[in-house]
């Protein structure tokens, strides 16, 4: 705080005897009042100063009181006293009498001024009130001065008539907390209806949730009764319908046997035709049987040590049949060292026949290749093409019965090897997976334990 704008103190007074006390609370209230605070905060000030006083006539035997306005950082004025007592402080440090004084006052505490102690205190001036300019503080100064202290007496009459009101202030803070706690009760009721409603809605939502939860187990219930019931129709179907396609071909094959009779031409190549279109019906037929019975859970795997170099030699005869194409090479690897996993050797081969298979049908140049190794408890069986490769957001669909790739080559198959193919590599505890690059080739991963399913 600096000393600005009045280095000049506004009032001096002298602290001797019992008498003085009243004086200084009377002229403390008085400065109070002119310099702007409100009438609560020069009853404080006024009651501090007396309480000071009290204390110091007591300790020091008596002191110089002055009264000052300062200008704090802030801009904002504050009124001070300074009480300089008449001998030092006992320890150089003073202790309030009432511990309550420091909260009547913004700031109570002890100074050295010019080599003088003293106890000094302050209150800030609202902000409402004039500007305490030079010429006003001389005013004030004058004012006072013309003012003469009053009477013991007429200071306890005024002390009186504060008291009275400090009590009815009280009376209607205690009012208006009573308002408050009542307002704060009506808040609490509020606040329970709201948390009743909310409660009582969570436990609506949740019942809910729970009927929709129920609704959802006996739709996944219909919807396993449907897919076993599909199962069963496929299997049956495609075993009803095995017998007349393989009598339509057999029938073919007599009509345009040598020791029939003779057919014209034309009806030579009808008779072909209809021949090659049985051929790809009980083709159809043959594996939506398999399908059928791998999802109904009929094909039961039978575990062996199987060797893996014989498998690969007979995959290798077998599809060397297929691979008709010149500008395609097919290479089966022999596995390197022993080569035995517990599994069941005919379903092992269908699944890397029918890998093969596509490999051998989509590559138009370049190998197709199966390779075998082992790792840790697994072996692994990878079938690699230089075919088209497979875009990305295709690679789960082919997996899907039915599901072939739209564009591409027509070679022919009913795109039911690959989910056939998975199921059964799911039966043998193992997985199946593809990686490609379109325009590159495709590689699908086989991965099954070395101990069986
Ligand atoms: P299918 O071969 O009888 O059509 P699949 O289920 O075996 O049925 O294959 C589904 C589809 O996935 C095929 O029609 C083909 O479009 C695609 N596909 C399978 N293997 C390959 C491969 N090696 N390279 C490119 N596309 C392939």
């Amino acid at each position: 705080m600096s000393g600005q704008p009045a280095a000049l103190p506004l009032l001096q007074m002298a602290l001797r005897v019992e008498q003085d006390i009243f004086v200084i609370r009377q002229r403390g209230r008085e400065v109070a009042a002119v310099v702007g605070l409100e009438h609560q905060d020069q009853v404080r000030i006024a009651t501090a100063l007396s309480e000071v006083a009290r204390d110091l006539l007591r300790t020091t035997g008596g002191a110089d009181v002055s009264f000052h306005v300062d200008t704090a950082a802030d801009g904002r004025f504050h009124l001070r006293a300074d009480l300089a007592p008449m001998s030092p402080l006992p320890d150089g440090r003073y202790e309030p009498q009432s511990g309550a004084v420091s909260r009547l006052v913004d700031t109570l505490s002890v100074s050295a001024v010019e080599g003088v102690t003293v106890v000094r205190m302050s209150r800030r001036v609202p902000a409402n009130a004039p500007t305490p300019t030079l010429e006003r503080l001389a005013e004030f100064r004058a004012e006072l001065g013309r003012t003469a202290p009053a009477s013991a007496l007429d200071e306890l009459t005024v002390q009186n008539g504060q008291l009275i009101s400090a009590l009815d202030e009280v009376r209607s803070q205690r009012d208006e907390l009573a308002v408050l706690n009542e307002e704060l009760a009506e808040t609490n009721r509020g606040v329970l209806a709201l948390y009743n409603q909310l409660t009582e809605e969570l436990e609506e939502t949740n019942r809910g949730v729970v009927a929709l939860y129920a609704e959802l187990d006996e739709k996944s219930a219909q919807l396993r009764a449907a897919s076993e019931s599909k199962s069963r129709f496929l299997a049956n179907v495609s075993h009803e319908l095995r017998a007349p396609v393989t009598a339509i071909i057999g029938l073919g094959r007599l009509l345009t046997d040598s020791a029939s009779d003779p057919l014209t031409d034309e009806q030579g190549r009808q008779v072909d035709l209809i021949r090659s279109s049985a051929a790809d019906l009980l083709n159809l037929v043959n594996e939506l049987l398999d399908l059928a019975k791998a999802e109904s859970g009929r094909i039961e795997p039978e575990l062996a040590e199987v060797d893996l170099r014989p498998v690969f030699g007979q995959l290798r005869g077998t599809l060397r049949a297929l691979a008709t194409r010149p500008e395609v090479e097919l290479v089966v690897e022999e596995p390197s060292g022993p080569a035995v996993l517990r599994t069941d050797e005919v379903l092992l081969g269908q699944v890397l026949r029918n890998l093969l298979h596509n490999g051998l049908k989509f590559t138009e140049r370049g190998e197709v290749r199966l390779r075998a190794s082992h790792h840790g408890d697994r072996w692994q069986f990878e079938v690699s093409d230089t075919g088209p490769g497979i875009a990305p957001e295709l690679r789960d669909r082919i997996f899907e019965e039915f599901y072939q790739i739209p564009g591409a080559t027509r070679v022919g198959g009913t795109g039911l090897g690959l989910p056939y193919a998975r199921r059964l590599v799911t039966l043998l505890g193992g997985s199946l997976e593809l990686t490609s690059t379109p325009g590159e080739g495709s590689t699908f991963t086989v991965s099954l334990p070395v101990g069986g399913a």
